[in-house]
């Protein structure tokens, strides 16, 4: 197919995310990916500098994850979940237990980070109802969140940046804290700790679980909160006994330094949301776990099972690249080289702090954030760092840098580089 009418179809048929289908912004047609590049169709080649959102972890093409997915396509590529269970799930659960936090002990498979939210927030309802509390149905959240585009999750987003003036009318209202703005790596948290505590104090008796990502707020404001937020909110959870969701779907697997997010807290959630990095960046696979404690009270409520059983649930496919991903990773030296990308994305951007257009540059683990005072223009920006040879897609006000933990020093710099030059010219502009 020529790229030309490859982009022809594309633009007059089909959607990208929150894109119009009157004036749709431009589109980049790929041939093909490999390691940390990205090859488009009229030979050019970009830099990666968003891991596809967070999931290719090990850059694209990785000759270890596609064998993993070779192997098992000649075994089964999907059988259903439904009276039946294969090597790779029972595998993947194995390695899921011994890198999460000890108390999670049973896993729920799923298809996308999306509905290992819905996931998540039904174990909690179904955790209050079998309890005869069945009050406890309202959420509770911090501003500036992210949890995904489905309804419920879609409902616990930033209600100013997410889609509440859109849907207020269809959406289930909760509860939304003031956005903690004490930084990670300080501890002035007292104050930020009112909000959610009032909201706590005063209805706990309507609320089954507080969700949030833990330490990074991804697409809803690329913010990284203090630890001891996330460990005081803990000790909240549990004085009003309500039960604390972590959405570790952007955070998982090392992207912030630790294996997961919650550790820089030290705590244990009551659910956690795993995503995006689970897959290798191969394709969506998600998981919701839980402790025992939450799993057998769900299951001793009525109707005595937990109800929800997506078609693709466990897919073999995708657990055998899970698998394959996690082992990369663990054998890798990832704490040594997420530390790195994280000295070398503070060393690269710390000159974008200079442009009177930056309001404010942080780094944390492989993540690189240039917040500007004002929106971009995508159209704009997302050409002209196209034309730098990298590919970087900001979002509202942030422009941000979150790239495979495969990629070199040079690619690093070129990233960095082009960052600071794009932002100075959307200044000029
Ligand atoms: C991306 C994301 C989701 C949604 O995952 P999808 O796979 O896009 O449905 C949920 N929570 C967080 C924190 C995310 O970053």
């Amino acid at each position: 197919m020529n790229t030309h009418q490859l982009i022809k179809t594309d633009r007059e048929h089909i959607w990208h995310p929150y894109t119009s289908m009157l004036e749709p912004l431009p589109v980049y047609a790929v041939e093909r990916a490999e390691a940390c590049s990205i090859y488009l169709k009229d030979g050019r080649e970009l830099t990666d500098g968003m891991s596809s959102w967070w999931a290719a972890i090990h850059g694209y093409n990785h000759p270890v994850l596609n064998a993993a997915a070779e192997k098992q396509l000649k075994q089964v590529s999907h059988i259903m979940f439904g009276g039946l269970t294969h090597e790779p799930a029972v595998e993947l659960t194995q390695k899921l237990l011994d890198i999460t936090p000890p108390s999670l002990q049973k896993v729920f498979y799923c298809d996308s980070g999306s509905v290992a939210v819905e996931v998540a927030m039904k174990m909690a309802l179904q955790y209050w109802i079998a309890g005869g509390q069945r009050d406890k149905s309202k959420f509770a959240t911090i501003r500036s969140g992210y949890h995904g585009d489905t309804w419920n999750a879609m409902s616990v987003c930033d209600p100013e940046t997410g889609m509440h003036h859109i849907f207020n009318k269809a959406l289930p209202v909760h509860y939304f804290a003031a956005q903690p703005q004490c930084r990670f790596g300080n501890d002035d948290v007292q104050a930020d700790l009112d909000s959610m505590r009032e909201i706590l104090e005063q209805h706990h008796q309507d609320i089954a679980a507080v969700i949030v990502e833990p330490i990074v707020q991804g697409a809803g404001g690329m913010w990284f909160y203090s630890a001891l937020y996330l460990q005081e909110l803990k000790s909240m959870c549990e004085h009003y006994q309500v039960l604390l969701i972590a959405d570790e779907i952007a955070t998982g697997f090392g992207r912030t330094g630790k294996l997961f997010a919650c550790e820089h807290a030290g705590i244990e959630p009551d659910i956690m949301c795993l995503g995006k990095a689970i897959t290798g960046g191969y394709m969506s696979f998600s998981a919701t776990l839980t402790s025992t404690a939450v799993a057998e009270i769900i299951s001793k409520g009525q109707p005595g099972v937990f109800m929800h059983g997506p078609t693709f649930m466990g897919n073999p496919l995708a657990c055998a690249v899970a698998n394959a991903s996690i082992d990369l990773l663990l054998q890798s030296d990832w704490q040594t080289k997420v530390k790195h990308i994280e000295s070398q994305l503070r060393q690269g951007l710390s000159a974008c702090k200079q442009l009177p257009d930056v309001k404010d540059v942080r780094c944390l683990g492989a993540i690189g954030v240039v917040e500007l005072h004002e929106a971009v223009d995508m159209a704009v920006v997302q050409k002209r760092f196209v034309e730098q040879g990298v590919w970087v897609r900001p979002f509202g006000r942030n422009v941000y840098l979150m790239p495979p933990f495969i990629i070199t020093d040079e690619e690093i710099e070129k990233l960095c580089k082009a960052v600071y030059v794009v932002v100075k010219e959307e200044g000029e502009r």
